[in-house]
C-alpha cells in the first residue's frame, strides 16, 4: 500500500464557508489511514473572510492562520500537513500547490492575475495548477470555464456538492488533453469524517514537502485516484447534453465566449487543444 494524502481541504480560518478549524481534521485523517493532507482555503479572489482591504502581509498571515493550525496539531500526532491555495477566476477554480507563504509574501500583484499569467507564474516557481472539478454545472456557476493550456492537471473526482457525472466528464477531460487527474474530497467539516471515506489520491512514495507533490504532477508520476469505484465512469454517463455553456480559453488566452454544446462537442473542440498543447 502506497502514502494516501487529501488534496482539498478548507478551515473555517480561512474560508467563508469552512466549518472546522485546521487543527480539527488532524485526528480524524489519521484515523482515516492518511499520511497528510493539503489545506487549500479559498484565495483572494474566492470565498475569503479576510478583510480585503487590509496589508498584504497581514491578509496573507490570516489567511496561512488555518493551515498552520492544522500543520502544528500534524506536527504533534505525526500526520503531513502541506499548504496549497484554491483561487477563482469566474466561478472557475483551479488549486495551486508547490509554492509558499515566503512566494506569497513576495507576489502582491497575483490578485490580479489572469489564468494564463498565473500558470506562468506558477510554473516559473516550480509550483503547479490543479482544475478543481471543471465540470461542475451549479447555480451559482454561469457557465464551465475551461482553460486547457493553463492548467497541468485535473482534479477528476471532487467529493463537493454535485453529482457523480460531473466527476465523469472531468477524468475524460484529463485524458483528452493528456494530463494527470487527481481527486480531492473538497471537504469543509472534519465531522464529514468518519462517516464518509474521504477522496484523495495515493502515490508509491511518501512525499517529503508539497514541491514533491508539484514534481510529481509536473513529471506525470504515478498517481492512484481514491474514490468510490465507478465514480468516474464515463460510459455511464453517457452523451447528455450540458446543462451550462461551455467557454474553452486557447492558448493566449482568448476565448469566442460561452456556447451552449453536448459534451462530445466540447470534448472534440477540447482535443484540439490537446494537440496544440502538445505542439508546445
Ligand atoms: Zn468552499
Ligand atoms: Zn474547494
Amino acid at each position: 500500500m502506497g502514502f494516501i494524502y487529501e488534496t482539498h481541504l478548507h478551515t473555517r480560518q480561512a474560508s467563508v464557508c469552512g466549518v472546522s478549524r485546521g487543527a480539527d481534521y488532524v485526528r480524524r485523517y489519521l484515523d482515516a489511514g492518511f499520511t497528510g493532507i493539503m489545506v487549500t482555503d479559498h484565495f483572494f479572489n474566492s470565498n475569503t473572510p479576510l478583510d480585503r482591504r487590509q496589508p498584504w502581509s497581514e491578509w496573507v498571515n490570516g489567511f496561512c492562520s488555518g493551515y498552520e493550525d492544522a500543520r502544528n496539531e500534524g506536527e504533534k500526532r505525526g500526520l503531513d500537513v502541506f499548504f496549497g491555495w484554491e483561487e477563482t477566476f469566474d466561478g472557475d477554480d483551479y488549486l495551486v500547490y508547490g509554492l509558499d507563504k515566503a512566494w506569497l509574501l513576495e507576489h502582491p500583484e497575483m490578485i490580479r492575475w489572469t489564468r494564463k499569467e498565473q500558470a506562468r507564474e506558477v510554473r516559473r516557481s516550480g509550483g503547479c495548477v490543479v482544475h478543481a472539478h471543471p465540470f461542475r454545472q451549479h447555480s451559482y456557476i454561469d457557465a464551465i470555464h475551461l482553460a486547457p493550456h493553463f492548467v497541468d492537471a485535473i482534479e477528476a473526482a471532487n467529493k463537493g456538492n454535485h453529482d457523480a457525472i460531473y466527476d465523469a466528464q472531468a477524468l475524460e477531460y484529463a485524458r483528452i488533453l493528456g494530463l494527470p487527474a487527481v481527486a480531492g474530497s473538497d471537504i469543509h467539516n472534519a465531522k464529514d469524517l468518519p462517516g464518509q471515506a474521504p477522496f484523495g489520491i495515493e502515490v508509491e512514495t511518501k512525499l517529503a514537502s508539497i514541491a514533491d507533490y508539484a514534481a510529481l504532477i509536473l513529471n506525470r508520476g504515478t498517481i492512484k485516484l481514491r474514490m468510490p469505484p465507478g465514480r468516474c465512469d464515463f460510459r455511464r454517463t453517457g452523451d447528455k447534453p450540458l446543462l451550462l455553456p461551455v467557454e474553452i480559453r486557447d492558448r493566449n488566452d482568448r476565448t469566442p465566449g460561452p456556447r451552449r454544446m453536448t459534451f462530445n462537442e466540447a470534448a472534440e473542440q477540447l482535443a484540439f487543444s490537446a494537440v496544440e498543447k502538445k505542439a508546445g
